[in-house]
């Protein structure tokens, strides 16, 4: 019998099992993972006969994907990575085998439109609130339709989100839920140990943004002097504090000599680094010519490649790019941190199953397919980077829109896609970053300019007529 009969046959078991136990305050088949690496997991007693019966599915899907015990126990035993594989589990139950798969992971919430910096390349716009924010018992309310969609983990942005009044109630609210939480945050207030201390044990991740490994270069840019070592300051009251920390760093024409540098700097400061290559949003649409070449990106990949590939295995930083290109890149160099989408931030060890067909199933970009993104004013967006409008959380709610909204589907089904991404053989481990496409064409499934197998030549020019129409 073929794998994709098996998985027919069993996804109408696989939707029995796709709830929530509020007496364990968590999802089944999470529970039931977690049961299958630690029998001392304490479950209710329905959860237990539930993962007695789940076991022998694990472990034959594992095998079939080329996964190894030792790796799917190291693999199981993350809570990130847990619920990153039941939420693919109940996207079958709902929507059955498809490549890529179908499933609410993420929700990066513009919190706020509120910031106290006016950074030149910020996908938002930020600066003042929006006038039409939500209210807190809004705020409530859309963790509790993430919840119903069954979405796992909230990445809050904004806007800077730690100066809003309402930070601190929504990320304990979501945290209540057993959700995961990040944040993106320019770092002011983790630079105060109180603050820090009372927030810590609600995060799992936070990204502070930094500029440049150069303390003036960095507090030029920001236009705020001190907020170079206001950020390192930050990063180091929540490492102690035990939270995941990572400099987010944006990477344009001028930024990209200094990317050894800021390696150098997260290995010093000890977190790790995720690189915002340019996307053509917000106030960066201003700032076009320092886009890099897709010649350029691909230097940067392949030096990126070779760096992971050289270092230790526990050394910090882990790298991620936020280009789904760079996922395709990792494959090709077979280096062992396989990056199959930029939600992965864990490594993936050696031998992990086989990368390409894992990639084909998370699926590179994941608009459409693992996130679905939410403005200020309760506006749900394709992605922030991408901010075409599907409707608002005051009128419908997350889970209708995840089901039924037109351009989610036309994302979900890579034939849909133009030019030479269709063609593209990691169409399906890639797809494009759709932003970058929609960014300089304005057509969401155009080919992705960025990419260089699709513009060789690096001309952005005979594109910017759409761009600044
Ligand atoms: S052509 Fe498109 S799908 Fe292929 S690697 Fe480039 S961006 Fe990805
Ligand atoms: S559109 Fe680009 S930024 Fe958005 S999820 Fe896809 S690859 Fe990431």
């Amino acid at each position: 019998m073929t794998n994709r009969l098996l998985i027919e046959i069993a996804r109408p078991f696989v939707r029995a099992f796709s709830k929530r136990c509020e007496k364990d305050n968590r999802y089944v088949i999470e529970a039931a993972l977690h049961k299958y690496v630690d029998k001392n997991e304490k479950l209710c007693f329905s959860c237990n006969l539930k993962s007695k019966i789940l076991n022998p599915f694990i472990s034959r899907t594992a095998s079939s994907m080329g996964i190894s015990d030792k790796n799917l126990e190291w693999a199981l035993k993350n809570k990130y990575i847990r619920d990153a594989v039941a939420c693919a589990v109940e996207g079958v139950g709902d929507f059955g085998f498809l490549e890529p798969a179908v499933c609410l992971y993420l929700m990066v919430w513009n919190f706020t439109k509120l910031c106290n910096f006016k950074c030149p390349h910020c996908y938002e716009n930020a600066g003042a609130a929006h006038p039409n924010e939500l209210s807190i018992d809004e705020k409530y309310m859309v963790v509790d339709q993430f919840v119903e969609a069954r979405g796992r983990h909230i990445a809050i942005s904004g806007g800077e989100p730690t100066i809003h009044p309402d930070f601190k109630d929504v990320v304990k609210y979501i945290k209540s839920k057993n959700l995961l939480v990040s944040v993106a945050s320019n770092g002011s207030r983790f630079c105060d140990e109180r603050f820090t201390k009372e927030i810590a044990p609600y995060l799992t991740f936070v990204q502070l943004s930094l500029d440049s490994p150069f303390a003036e270069k960095h507090d030029e840019f920001r236009n705020f002097p001190g907020s170079f070592e206001m950020v390192r300051k930050a990063a180091r009251n929540l490492n102690e504090y035990g939270v995941n920390v990572a400099y987010a760093y944006f990477v344009s024409k001028s930024s990209l000599p200094d990317i050894p540098g800021m390696i150098e700097l997260a290995k010093i400061d000890g977190v790790d680094l995720v690189l915002y290559d340019y996307k053509c949003v917000g106030r960066a649409r201003d700032m076009v010519s320092e886009d890099p070449t897709p010649k350029e990106r691909e230097k940067l990949y392949d030096y990126l490649c070779s760096f992971v590939k050289g270092k230790q295995k526990k050394e910090k930083p882990m790298v991620y790019v936020i280009h789904p290109r760079y996922g395709v890149k990792t494959i090709e160099h077979d280096v062992p941190q396989f990056q199959a989408s930029h939600f992965t931030p864990y490594e993936i060890p050696e031998g992990f199953g086989k990368a390409k067909m894992i990639g084909s199933f998370i699926g590179g970009c994941g608009a459409g397919t693992k996130k679905i993104d939410l403005e200020p004013d309760g506006t749900l967006i394709v992605c922030v980077n991408m901010p075409i409008p599907l409707g608002n959380v005051r009128e419908t709610t997350i889970k209708e829109v995840w089901k039924s909204s037109p351009t989610l589907w036309k994302l979900r089904d890579r034939n849909n896609l133009k030019g030479t991404c269709r063609e593209c053989e990691y169409v399906k481990s890639c797809g494009g970053c759709r932003a970058e496409a929609f960014g300089y064409t304005g057509d969401y499934l155009e080919s992705d300019p960025s990419c260089i197998l699709v513009n060789p030549s690096g001309n952005y020019k005979n594109l910017e007529k759409t761009l600044f129409e």
